[in-house]
């Protein structure tokens, strides 16, 4: 029987994608774990247990009281906040990511979901249309702790036979929960700002083109690529995977349409040169032609959606 633990269920992704496989698989099909407390949504609707993915006892303690089959793990250092905690930032994302690809290894559980991300892409990469295989050699510690686990991933398919599937996540805007300290948070901040009447001042400068995603659109590639055919996940590192690009004044310019009197002004800080560092714009050819991979917001759904539901 189908099992889920949704590690990091507190944050951007994992309130969500909880609530998503929840709908798709039953309430008691799908644990939420995080160090931190849910959302009252989460807690409502099915089980949580307070869980540190660095503590590998715990961890067993929880997939073996729940007779868990799949993990997703999305506890993580994002990449403003790992840049101000490199050490940690690599302890965490690294060896979270060993204690569950191990109990894979050793058969305990049957399938695992890591997220990657498009932060593992640096400056010397190709810029516009970044493809799935090209030149990599990023500069932050998050996007060197990716690259590792994307390799790692690879690995433990190769050596061990581990089910372990994968996508390079960029930017993705939601109005359930809050950002949690990236370089693309400017894109979900700028909704509350229009909403509040505000002025926006935007941490990266106004030409900025970055990959972009609904969470709506990420959150169904995420379960797609998971109940695909075994056969047809033939990419075991990590899948990119496109939705649109903007720039801080194509999205404030989308907003602006709705909200005539909001304003913005650009103070780029130390997230500036991050984003520098990556792609404008991706290639998911491999990931449409071995899944069926396809996005379906632009920027005027998605503008539309966010400002209809985001509540100030
Ligand atoms: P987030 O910061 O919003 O959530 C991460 C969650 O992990 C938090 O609820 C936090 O409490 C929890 N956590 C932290 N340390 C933990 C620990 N030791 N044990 C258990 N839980 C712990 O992040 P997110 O935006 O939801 O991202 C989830 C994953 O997706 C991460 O791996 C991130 O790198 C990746 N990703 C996110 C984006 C994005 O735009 N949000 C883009 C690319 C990749």
């Amino acid at each position: 029987m189908k099992k889920v633990l949704v590690i990091g269920s507190a944050g951007q992704i994992g309130t969500e994608l909880v609530l998503t496989l929840r709908e798709k698989f039953g309430n008691e099909a799908i644990i939420a774990a995080d160090i931190k407390e849910p959302a009252a949504v989460i807690l409502e609707s099915g089980a949580f247990e307070k869980l540190d993915i660095l503590n590998k006892e715990a961890l067993l303690a929880v997939v073996t009281k729940h007779k868990i089959t799949e993990i997703y793990l999305l506890a993580a250092l994002l990449s403003a906040t790992a840049e101000a905690n490199p050490k940690f930032a690599w302890q965490l994302n690294m060896e979270g990511l060993f204690n569950v690809l191990d109990l894979a290894k050793d058969k305990i559980i049957e399938k695992v979901f890591w997220p990657s991300s498009i932060a593992v892409f640096g400056p010397t990469t190709p810029k516009l249309n970044t493809p799935q295989v090209t030149t990599m050699e990023p500069t932050t510690v998050y996007g060197i702790s990716k690259q590792a686990g994307e390799r790692w991933c690879e690995y433990y398919h190769d050596k061990y036979g581990v089910d372990v599937r994968s996508i390079r996540y960029p930017g993705l805007i939601s109005y359930t929960s809050l950002p949690g300290g990236g370089t693309t948070d400017y894109a979900v901040d700028i909704f509350y700002s229009a909403k509040k009447q505000e002025d926006f001042t935007c941490f990266l400068s106004e030409e900025t083109a970055l990959p972009m995603m609904y969470m709506e659109d990420a959150i169904r590639a995420t379960i797609d690529l998971m109940e695909a055919p075994v056969e047809n996940v033939k990419v075991r590192s990590s899948y990119n995977i496109a939705g649109l690009t903007f720039t801080p004044a194509e999205i404030f310019e989308a907003i602006k349409a709705h909200v005539p009197n909001f304003k913005i002004n650009y103070q780029p800080d130390f997230r500036q040169d991050i984003a520098n560092s990556w792609p404008s714009s991706i290639d998911d050819r491999v990931a449409k032609a071995d899944w069926g991979w396809d996005s379906k917001y632009d920027l005027e759904k998605m503008t539309q959606v966010m400002l209809d539901n985001i509540s100030v």
